[in-house]
């Protein structure tokens, strides 16, 4: 069973009940909704299927549902779609104009006064690029560098230029909103530059009595890179999002950037996602490239919680062959890893509470005896995190009575949530435990679990008790 997780974004390719059961099935985690391209019917038909096939498995799936972010947008056009010719050039202006292809109009004037010669520009998600070759106080001269073409409101990327824009348009209002009523799992906060901008979604998260939404933050441009530090301190975790990352800095630098953000993420204990491309050519193609199956393996190698699908399982023509194929690329590598190594190099000396003690000495006992699963019983999810972030050799089944505890571990690293009735005692806590490691990993006579919790149930509220169960 793999413990590095998968996440399926949906889009037109898996819209239908029966590709998203199918993902599913085949291994995706958490199924993510990117409302930079989803609407509001599209992503409210999406969860209630995914909460159906909750009921029919008996685990639980997570949602992810990702705002559209601060984007900047060019004016309006003459036309809906205009042809952009390579080396022709066209004037980027700050003024109410109708854009046509040798000018075009943009919101922000510190676009214009930001931007200095030789500063490249990006246009309709990166299509097509500019290299400004002249300015003056209010116009951008730019020379086209490809042939491609811009629509009404296509995006603007000046990777080079810092402008103040607010963090929540009301359109990703909306979609938080959105995501309370629907009681999603993860947010993923896109386009984020500093703390204040997840700060600013937590108020509004308060605001809407909501305590259960976690905030995963999109790394993708070098001012987030900037400030990790402070914005890791906020957040719930991160996605390292390969794809804008590699507009906004020069290619070859996103290798070294996911090795670095998947440590720094790993040492704060927080949740890690890397994202986009992983298996691109599987769009139109059944078998993926040498190239990819490489990078997924690595990617699990640099112990990450989970690995994100994008535009493979949105438009490809393969939603739930890709995610096959990704599932078997982490199971190869994943028995590859020396557990005993990883924990030691995860441990340190610091002095931990007793709950982590336990949670420590869970992975420890589970490595050495060789535990078929670790069995954690968690009223708020925090035990079964640590659990898993000591990275053990076997699954960690979380069970709780509350669902959403459960499904708000989704995305972590080897958690199997299991939505279960509440032990009133210990005796109970492990009957509940090695039933639901029969019921959910088929293990029988001889297979042995580790399984913590609390003693006594009803006065404890952290974890301070485990014990190693043969299954007869
Ligand atoms: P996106 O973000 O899928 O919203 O574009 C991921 C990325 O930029 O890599
Ligand atoms: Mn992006």
């Amino acid at each position: 069973m793999n413990k590095t997780k998968m996440i399926g974004t949906l889009g037109p390719s898996s819209s239908t009940y029966e590709v998203i059961r199918d993902m599913i099935n085949a291994g995706v985690d958490v199924i993510r909704i990117n409302m930079s391209y989803a609407d509001f019917d599209f992503a409210r038909d999406a969860i209630l299927n995914v909460r159906k096939i909750n009921l029919e498995n008996q685990f639980e799936t997570g949602i992810m549902l990702d705002t559209r972010g601060p984007e900047v947008r060019i004016g309006g056009l003459e036309k809906p779609i205009i042809q952009l010719e390579k080396n022709k050039m066209i004037r980027i202006v700050y003024s109410d104009i109708v854009g046509n292809s040798d000018i075009i109009s943009v919101p922000y004037k510190e676009i214009i006064t930001h931007s200095k010669i030789g500063d490249e520009i990006y246009l309709n998600n990166a299509s097509v690029k500019l290299v400004v070759v002249n300015k003056d106080e209010d116009t951008l001269m730019c020379s086209i560098k490809n042939d491609g073409v811009i629509k009404t409101e296509s995006t603007i990327n000046v990777p080079n230029a810092t402008f103040n824009i607010k963090f929540l348009s009301n359109y990703d209002k909306e979609i938080i909103k959105f995501a309370v009523d629907m009681q999603v799992d993860y947010l993923a906060l896109s386009h984020v530059k500093e703390e204040m901008d997840i700060l600013d979604v937590n108020d509004m998260l308060i605001g809407l009595n909501d305590n259960n939404i976690q905030l995963i933050s999109k790394i993708e441009n070098k001012q987030a890179l900037d400030e990790i530090e402070k914005i890791l301190k906020v957040s719930d975790g991160i996605i390292i999002a390969r794809g804008d990352l590699g507009i906004e800095l020069d290619i070859e630098k996103v290798p070294s950037i996911q090795k670095k953000l998947t440590k720094l993420t790993k040492d704060k204990e927080k949740i890690c996602i890397i994202a986009t491309e992983m298996l691109a050519s599987m769009e139109e193609n059944e078998k993926p490239t040498r190239a990819e199956v490489s990078d997924v393996a690595n990617a699990v190698l640099d112990k990450t919680d989970a690995l994100m699908l994008g535009a493979e399982t949105a438009v490809g023509n393969y939603p739930v062959q890709t995610v096959k194929i990704m599932n078997n690329i982490i199971d190869e590598i994943e028995k590859e890893i020396d557990y005993n190594d990883l924990l030691l190099e995860i441990s340190r000396n610091e002095e931990i509470n007793i709950s982590k003690a336990i949670a420590y000495s869970s992975v420890d006992s589970a490595n050495r005896v060789k535990a078929s699963a670790i069995v954690c019983s968690t009223m708020s999810g925090t035990t079964a995190k640590d659990i898993s972030n000591y990275r053990p050799s076997c699954p960690v089944i979380a069970i709780s009575p509350n669902a959403k505890v459960v499904r708000g571990l989704s995305v972590n690293y080897g958690i199997i949530p299991l939505n279960v009735g509440l032990a009133e005692t210990t005796d109970e806590l492990v009957h509940l435990s090695v039933e639901a490691a029969k019921k959910v990993l088929k293990l029988g006579n001889g297979d042995k679990i580790v399984i913590v919790g609390s003693f006594p149930l009803e006065s404890v509220n952290y974890t301070n008790f485990m014990k190693i169960e043969e299954i007869k």
